[in-house]
């Protein structure tokens, strides 16, 4: 029997149902294949602050490091909007970013079989299918470089920069090879090389790893072309790296071609096997509480999580299975349910998974 501690933060919105999801999934697949989780629920993003003022509370952050691994829902909605920068739920995601030192934000994006007609792309795009893994850079680049407000020679102005070192651009790239060698062994690296110093170095850093992996079969891409060609022909990428703000924009265009935001998972991982699993999606407070939400994207979080922090690959492959068994069936829940059908509730939805799972 193997244990694990999982710190969960329900965060706002559809976020406790959604995480509730894949807490029921995870004891599901646990009783199959001898594994005991403890959920420690942790107060984070916007319920934090109406319970204690802060959007990410010190003791949190501690439940967080202690844990083997952090589930996560989504922070924020409206009632939150209007609060200064620092007191917004989103400080609580860069937060715990931050103190469990996680740099690297693996997104997959695949077009499922079952989902085909949801993919907004041409019939002979969405028939060739894909199957691809954006590798963000997390903790650096443009959204934490030096930035400010100054008075220039036209009078009031601001400025963002970008700054990366070697040592954070190979790390995110060891991530990118190993992924790699796991998978279909090819690699794409996004940058802007022909305009900006820091994609140079991105780039010099990156041929000089690749050496390093030689059956990976490595290139280049230019962010420009890279938005065009993951509509074009997004068959083509195996597994993508790129930085901070390029895999922010990229990785959300991926997920739009997929059919559905409720549908992704995401990690976040780093130096250590801790990682934090949450769906790619928001809180979605246009329909929190309303048992409409897809928990897919959650419970396929946790599973992410069983495979990449806990090595149990055999229950993240079950999880993802059942999942798959359940969509093939016809079961949808209403952001993917084609106009006309009938769709399933969230409840529903976690209730068709677990019988799935428990076959
Ligand atoms: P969103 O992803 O919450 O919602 C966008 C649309 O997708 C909405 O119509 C919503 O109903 C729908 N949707 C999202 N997830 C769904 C699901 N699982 N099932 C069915 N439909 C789903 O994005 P938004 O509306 O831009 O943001 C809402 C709040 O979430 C904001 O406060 C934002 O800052 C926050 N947010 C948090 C995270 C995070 O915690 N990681 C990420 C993105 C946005």
């Amino acid at each position: 029997m193997s244990y694990y501690n999982i710190a969960v933060i329900e965060g706002d919105g559809i976020g406790p149902e959604i995480t509730g999801a894949a807490m029921e999934v995870l004891r599901a697949v646990g009783e199959k294949f001898n594994l005991r989780f403890n959920f420690n629920k942790v107060l984070a993003g916007g319920r934090a602050i109406d319970e204690v003022g802060v959007p990410l509370p010190e003791e949190s952050i501690r439940a967080c490091l202690e844990s083997d691994s952090v589930l996560l829902g989504a922070v924020g909605g409206p009632k939150w909007d209007s609060l200064p920068g620092h007191l917004r739920p989103e400080k609580a995601l860069l937060g715990i970013r931050k103190e469990l030192g996680l740099y690297a934000n693996i997104r997959p994006a695949r077009l499922l079989e079952e989902l085909k007609s949801a993919c907004p792309l041409r019939e002979e795009i969405a028939d060739a299918g894909f199957d691809m893994v954006i590798v963000r850079e997390l903790t650096g680049g443009m959204y934490f470089s030096e930035s400010g407000r100054r008075n220039g020679s036209n009078g009031h102005e601001a400025f963002d920069t970008e700054c990366y070192s070697e040592m954070e651009i190979r790390r995110i790239g060891v991530i990118a090879f190993q992924l790699a060698m796991t998978r279909g062994k090819k690699l794409v690296s996004i940058d802007k090389a022909n305009v900006l110093e820091s994609s140079r170095l991105w780039r010099e850093t990156m041929h000089g790893l690749a050496k390093e992996y030689p059956q990976v079969e490595y290139s280049d891409m230019l962010v420009d072309n890279a938005s065009m060609q993951l509509i074009r022909d997004p068959k083509q990428f195996d597994v993508v790296v790129t930085s901070n703000m390029f895999g922010d924009i990229l990785s959300d265009e991926a997920s739009q071609i997929t059919g559905s935001i409720g549908l992704l998972p995401s990690a976040s991982l780093g130096e250590t096997k801790r990682g934090m699993y949450e769906p790619i999606h928001g809180s979605a407070p246009d329909i929190a509480g309303q048992d409409r939400a897809n928990p897919i994207a959650a419970i396929l979080s946790a599973a992410m999580m069983l495979r990449m922090s806990f090595n149990q690959e055999a229950a993240a492959d079950h999880v993802e299975a059942a999942v798959s068994g359940v969509l093939a069936s016809g079961y949808r829940t209403a952001d993917i349910a084609p106009p006309g059908t009938e769709a399933v509730s969230c409840s529903r939805m976690i209730e068709l998974i677990i019988e799935e799972i428990s076959k």
